[in-house]
């Protein structure tokens, strides 16, 4: 598969946002916050908004945030409170009416966002059309509005209260009704969700960059199992679900989430450079003559394995910044040129040199097979890949994309014959140890399925696969 209608940046996961705000100008908060969040998800944005006590109204799109909204949108979406979602597919197709926020209004009006996996979706999803309610998309996101919407409890506290503990998998949701803005994580916190404040008012962030951004500050994690709602009361909240093993996702401070964001009172940037630190420690390449980032992800643990190791640090491959995931495609005549489109290598800097060549993660291997070789028609003498993750070998059952277990080049491979499949001097991995060494982290306290096979919620094992616990939902 080309890498060009592959993976460009996170492909995957999707970001929230959510605001209170009467005297603020909610929706051009939402839309900079989204701005921040585009990593988490480059398919689609959305944002709905409302006065306190009006009607909600929502506008989404296909698209990135700069590309589905204008001046002249933000101004029609006016109002005291807001919502906002960017969106990768990983549950349902990619398409218009899988856009967020889902609006719903059943009993009451909703505008939904949400980030993760629903594993029982099926199941609520029979329920809910089984009740007589109809859907206009196949995700599950829409499953969780429809569930809050038309439920017969008076106040959405209450209505959260009795349907989050029957939703099972991954869920950072963040929803308005026309009154409030409610958000909540699932019990074992597999996404981030955080907690903002922006002079009286309150607001929610998938992470902590959205907050810098329209300057609000860090007040906390929204913890596991957590309600909090924000309206004209301030703040309230509420343990919803407690007791629950904490599962909190290890590739948010390995690749997904911005390095500028802080997660578990870090801020991700020095936890990768540790991470880097680490693995010139566990693997060392005391012949090399430079490392090199692969860029942006690997420039973190680069700079930390520079560090650690003594070795001169330099920027061998150059990435054009504007390559995003829905660009033209490249034709028949550039096609061969793959990844040069992306990064180009710089002779000057690698021609004749011993490298290493330091990427926070291989999942398929179309990346680092060709960044090999190109850095090796730059001249590279030799390319020493470091990987400052250990081998990605397991789906994802909790919001990201890790393509299916058979297109993983770890999967039935060892590391030396990865190396060999990569054409590589030599390949080494960060060991799990190191990453929890890194995030200075509890092994029991997050997941790491995606590595260890090791699923942390019921009903999850690997044996089940991807696609049996997404089975796609009929539409109504
Ligand atoms: P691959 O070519 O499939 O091995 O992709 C590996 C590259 O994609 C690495 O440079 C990672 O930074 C990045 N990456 C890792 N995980 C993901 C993901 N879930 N979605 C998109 N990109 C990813």
């Amino acid at each position: 598969m080309s890498t060009l209608d592959g993976r460009e940046g996170p492909r995957d996961e999707c970001g929230v946002f959510g605001i209170y705000g009467p005297g603020h100008d909610v929706s051009r908060l939402a839309y900079f916050a989204l701005y921040a969040l585009q990593h988490r998800g480059q398919e689609s944005a959305g944002i709905a908004a409302a006065d306190v006590g009006g009607h909600i109204m929502t506008l989404r799109d296909l698209g990135l945030v700069n590309q589905v909204f204008d001046e002249q949108k933000l101004r029609a979406l006016g109002g005291d409170m807001a919502v906002g979602h960017v969106r990768y597919s990983t549950t349902g197709s990619n398409g218009w009416d899988n856009a967020q926020p889902v609006h719903r209004s059943d009993r009451r009006e909703v505008a939904l966002g949400h980030n993760g996996n629903l594993i029982n979706a099926v199941e609520l999803h029979t329920e809910l059309r089984e009740r007589g309610l109809s859907f206009r998309s196949t995700s599950d996101s829409e499953i969780i509005a429809a569930l809050l919407a038309s439920h017969e409890a008076e106040r959405i506290e209450d209505a959260a209260a009795e349907v989050v503990p029957r939703l099972k998998g991954a869920f950072s949701t963040v929803l308005m009704t026309k009154d409030n803005v409610v958000a909540f994580r699932d019990p074992a916190g597999l996404r981030p969700l955080v907690l903002g404040r922006i002079g009286e008012r309150y607001c929610v962030a998938s992470e902590s960059c959205a907050l810098d951004i329209i300057g609000a500050e860090l007040v906390r994690d929204v913890a596991p199992g957590e309600m909090v709602s924000i309206g004209a009361d301030g703040l309230q909240t509420r343990q919803l679900v407690t007791g629950a093993r904490e599962a909190f996702c290890i590739f948010e401070y390995i690749y997904f989430a911005r390095p500028d964001s802080r997660m578990g009172g870090d801020v991700l940037q020095a936890a990768r450079g540790r991470m880097g630190e680490i693995l010139a420690r566990e693997a060392p390449a005391p012949n090399a003559d430079l490392v090199i980032p692969v860029p942006d992800s690997g420039a973190p643990a680069a700079r930390g394995y520079a560090r650690a190791s003594g070795l001169p640090q330099d920027d061998g491959l150059i990435k054009n910044r504007y390559v995003g995931r829905t660009f033209i495609q490249p034709g028949q005549e550039l096609r061969k040129h793959g990844l040069r489109l992306k990064f180009n290598p710089l002779p000057e800097i690698v021609g004749g040199r011993s490298i290493v060549v330091v990427d926070d993660s291989i999942v398929r291997g179309n990346t680092t097979r060709q960044i090999v070789e190109m850095l090796r028609d730059a001249g590279a003498r030799e390319v020493h890949m470091r990987i400052s993750a250990p081998p990605i070998k397991h789906p994802c059952h909790y919001g990201v994309d890790m393509s299916t277990r058979e297109e993983m080049i770890a999967h039935g491979r060892d590391v030396d014959e990865i190396a060999r499949e990569l054409n590589c001097d030599s390949l080494a991995y960060l060991s799990l140890e190191g990453v929890y060494e890194a995030v200075r982290g509890d092994r029991e306290r997050h997941c790491d399925a995606c590595f260890s096979g090791r699923y942390p919620l019921a009903g999850t094992d690997d044996a089940n696969g991807k696609y049996a616990l997404e089975l796609p939902l009929v539409r109504a």
